[in-house]
Order: C-alpha cells, then structure tokens, then sequence
C-alpha cells in the first residue's frame, strides 16, 4: 500500500546512568531545490528523558552530522530544551519530552544522516540513517513520476435530490437556483478526466460535486474510465447513498473496488428510512474502503453523539465535518459555544479534524502543490481549491494533460482551511498522521503506539502545533 506520507522513523533508547533518553525520529521529507543537486531534508522527532534525575543530567543535545555533505561543514549542534529538574523526580508515567523539527541542506552526494544525543561532550547514544532508508523518503520526491500526487477535481455539478439545511452548495435552506449542466459541460467534464488519465505521474484523484455525483450517468462513466487508467492510483468519491443498493453494485461492477473509496454522507432531516440507509452503508463498508461523514450543524449536534456510536456499532468509521456557513445570523464553525466544542471533541475522528474543522486554526506550512493539486471546470490547475493562491501557471487540463508542480511546500496563505479534502495537504497532519488506505478520510495518529505507554503524547494531550 502507497504510503502518502513517505515516513521513516527510528526509535532507540540510551542510558545517562539513572536518568534515560529515547530518540524517536521521522524524516518527513525529501524536496529538492531548484539547482537540481541537492534539496532539504526535513528532521523531525522528540527526544524523551525518563528515569529517575539526581540532579547530574545535564540538558542533552542533539548533533546532526552529514556524512558524504560538503567536508568543510561541521556538524550541526542543537541544544534540546528538555526541563532539567533540581530535585530527584521520577518520570516514568509522564517523561518530560522535547520536540525538534529541523530542514537540513543535503547534496546529492549525501551517505547517511547520523543523529547523536550528547550528554556533557560525550555520544550517549546515535541514529544512523543510512542512504537506503534516505532514499525510501526522497525517491518519492525526486520526480512527480515516482510520487503519489492528490488531485482535487471540483466539477460543481450542480443536481442534488436532498435539500440539507446546511447545505454549502446551496440546495438547503436558501436554495441556489443553479443551471443544469448541457453537453458543453459534460464535454469539459470528459475532457479533464480523460487528462488526468493521460498525466504522467500517478495520481489519486477525488472528483467532488455541488450536488450528488450518483445522479449522473456521464459523471460516473468518467470515473469508470479513471479507473481503468494506469497511473491512477485511487479515486475517492462521496455520495449521500440515496440510490438503491443494486445501483451502486452495478457502478462498482464496472470500475471494479481495488482503486474506489467511498464517503458516505448521513443527513438526518434528509434520510427517511435510516435502517436502510444503514444496510446500504454496511454493505458498502464490506465491499470497499468506506468511511461516514456527519456534519456538526449546530441544532443538531446533541444527536451526532448517539448517531456516531450507533454507526461505529456496526462497524463503520465515522468523521464529522463541522458546519461552515450561517446559523441564527452567526458565522460557523467560529461561533461553535464551548458546549458545542465540548460534544464536537468527544466525536471527531481525530484531534487534526477538530483543529481544523472546529477552531478553524490558521494552517501554515502546506504541501499544495507540490504533492496534490486542484482543478476545476475551467481546467486550470492550481495548488488548492481555498484562497487565492498567487501561484504561476500550473497547466490547463482542458487544453494539455500536463502539471507543473510547485518545487517545494509553501505557508499557507488563507487564515482556515475548512475543505475535507485540502486539510490533508498541511504539513502538520503529515507530521501527526498517516492513511490507513486509498480512503481519505480514513489515517491514523503516527504515535499511538507510544501514546499507549505514556498518555501524555496521546494526540488529544500533546500541544498541536
Ligand atoms: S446531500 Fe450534499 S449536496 Fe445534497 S443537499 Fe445535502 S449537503 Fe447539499
Ligand atoms: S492549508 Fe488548505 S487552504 Fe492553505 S494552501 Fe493548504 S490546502 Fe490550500
């Protein structure tokens, strides 16, 4: 299975007498620069002390030397702001731990990538990565070729047979009168599809609607002829599932369920007969890689709990969406009361999904466009749906089936990244998580077996950042 996340990690542990220390590393990534022999190589990781402290453990550091880099340069010394108590403490409950995160320059020439803890002026203990493992985390980013790239193809198709209060398309409570698509559109439409299959470096593409995508014929005729495309990896769609049963079977018949994942979204002013709709989600969840999403639309969240729990005992994955839109004349998901947040913390699927979907946090770094992109009807492709990104041009998929992907990660420029699909692109879901499998809606915390001897790295406990 593709790891998106293209991680390695090392966890070794080293003993200062009574007092201990563990080094747990990832290499996030390799990206290259733009002269073509080298690029950064970003480091990152915790470094624990536990044990019992007599007060003799002087603050470890952390030396990074690069074996086969430019000989002159020496190697580069961090000093780890891990708390050194006065007094004998005991900390094998809750290990005081510190954080690093650190892009360093390699040249193509680069062996290994040796990471020591020093205690006084003495190597305690060190982490060799040799160029075998470099090369798991850079070959992926030498050539968009060799790398999985997201793609997000908005097609605003605009037909929808449900009209949800909330609804951000407009079909609820304020409904959009949209005009229906005519063949020009379903031509575009066609058109970029068949350019995504023609690209060439392997994608996962995710075709979203303004509408319900299992309304049209055409629309699902183009994901039938992703499918069978070579370089595509996955395709990841969403459906309200109000067709019958027999009709997705039918679907699935055609492209097969090795490359489709599928999100399932569950409204419950809009649903009539749930124990159907739960039948249907069940059969699908057998079938394929299948995930459920709710949306924490404010009058509603006192009955998300139970409706969760009840989805979760038959086995399905759950994730809630928070509300973005209007509701009593208040802005969401910033106007979310702490009673509100309280319930939404107890349900969401993960602490990325509450940071991002509930406090609407800034996102900062983010790999859109350099690993995913986004395309709409225009054809034009840009590195993410949300804010206008000042970004050059990309390419034109209605015209040519070429990307020009962005050479490196770049800070976000919007305050919130509110998009199911963009808020995977930041660079601190990839530090915390990774996929589980083609769905994307489906990743776990990268530290939970660790968490599960010392609570405090829990995703919920740590500080997020
Ligand atoms: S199913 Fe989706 S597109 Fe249709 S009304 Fe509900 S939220 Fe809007
Ligand atoms: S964080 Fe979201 S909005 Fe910002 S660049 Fe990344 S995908 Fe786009």
């Amino acid at each position: 299975m593709e790891d998106h996340n293209a991680v390695l990690a090392c966890d070794s542990a080293a003993n200062l007498g009574s007092f201990q220390t563990r080094l747990a590393i990832d290499v996030f990534d390799y990206y290259p620069d733009s002269t073509g022999d080298g690029g950064y190589l970003r480091l990152a990781g915790w470094v624990y002390c536990y044990g019992i402290n007599r007060g003799d453990a002087a603050v470890p550091r952390l030396r990074i030397g690069i074996e086969g880099h430019r000989s002159s340069q020496k190697p580069i010394l961090l000093t780890l702001n891990v708390p050194r108590p006065d007094v004998v403490k005991v900390y094998h409950d809750a290990p005081e731990m510190c954080g690093f995160d650190y892009v360093i320059p390699v040249l193509t020439s680069c062996k290994s990538v040796l990471i020591s803890i020093m205690h006084h002026h003495t190597v305690v203990h060190h982490q060799k990565l040799s160029v075998e493992s470099l090369n798991a985390v850079r070959v992926p980013y030498k050539s968009p070729q060799d790398h999985v790239i997201n793609v997000r193809f908005y097609t605003d198709y605009p037909v929808c047979n449900f009209r949800c209060p909330y609804c951000v398309a407009g079909h609820g409570n304020n409904t959009t009168e949209r005009e229906r698509w005519d063949e020009e559109m379903f031509h575009k439409y066609d058109k970029i599809m068949d350019n995504l299959g023609k690209l060439d470096m392997r994608i996962n593409v995710r075709p979203g609607v303004a509408g319900e995508f299992f309304l049209s014929e055409k629309l699902m005729d183009g994901a039938v002829r992703l499918a069978a495309a070579e370089n595509v990896q996955s395709i990841n769609l969403i459906t309200n599932l109000s067709r019958p049963l027999t009709f997705y079977e039918r679907f699935l018949s055609r492209t097969g369920t090795t490359k489709v994942a599928l999100v399932a979204s569950y409204h419950p002013t809009e649903v009539t007969d749930p124990d159907e709709w739960f039948e249907k989600a069940v059969w699908m969840n057998s079938a394929l890689d299948f995930a459920v999403i709710l949306v924490g639309y404010p009058p509603i969240i006192d009955q998300l709990e139970a409706l969760k729990f009840k989805l979760n005992s038959l086995g399905l994955t759950v994730f809630v969406q928070g509300f973005i839109g209007s509701y009593q004349g208040r802005a969401y998901p910033q106007a979310y009361s702490p009673a509100h947040k309280e319930v939404l913390r107890k349900i969401c699927y993960s602490r990325h999904d509450y940071e991002f979907f509930v406090e609407a946090r800034k996102p900062g770094l983010c790999y859109a466009g350099f690993n995913s992109f986004y395309v709409d009807m225009t054809g034009v492709v840009r590195p993410c749906g949300v804010g206008g990104w000042p970004w050059p041009f990309m390419g034109n998929l209605l015209e040519e089936p070429t990307v020009a992907l962005c050479p490196a990660p770049h800070p976000c420029i919007s305050s919130t990244c509110l998009c199911d699909t963009e808020y995977i692109n930041t660079a601190i879901f990839r530090q915390y998580y990774r996929f589980t499998g083609l769905n994307q809606h489906k990743f776990e915390y990268k530290f939970k077996h660790l968490a599960a001897t010392w609570p405090a790295i829990d995703e919920w406990e740590i500080a997020y950042c």
